[in-house]
């Protein structure tokens, strides 16, 4: 699979620790009305995003720095199936650069 963010090409899994390590800032954290805490991913290769409302219980202060691994973690799993469903032979975009 190839990583749509730094065109990096490993297996399922290490391109899973690879999101996590390397493109933390991709998935972004966003409080809502109501102390409701979201996190926010957008594909880098289409114009699918994905935003979901982080579990009542995880909301505790504090949460976000302890739990900000856990949160991606679980994100870019449900976004590597993404790029299984939706870019199974994509290749990485030839860069476009504007002169
Ligand atoms: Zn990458
Ligand atoms: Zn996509």
């Amino acid at each position: 699979m190839t990583c749509p963010f730094c065109g990096y090409r490993a297996p399922r899994p290490e391109l899973h620790a690879h999101l996590t390590d390397v493109h933390p800032d991709v998935v972004e954290t966003l409080t809502g009305p109501g102390q409701r805490r979201y996190y926010q991913l957008a594909c880098a290769w289409c114009d699918d995003s994905w935003r979901q409302e982080i579990k009542p219980r995880l909301r505790d202060p504090g949460f976000l720095e302890e739990y900000s691994r856990e949160i991606r973690v679980v994100a870019f799993d449900q976004f590597l199936y993404h790029l299984e469903a939706a870019h199974q032979d994509h290749h990485p975009p030839v860069p476009t650069h504007h002169l």
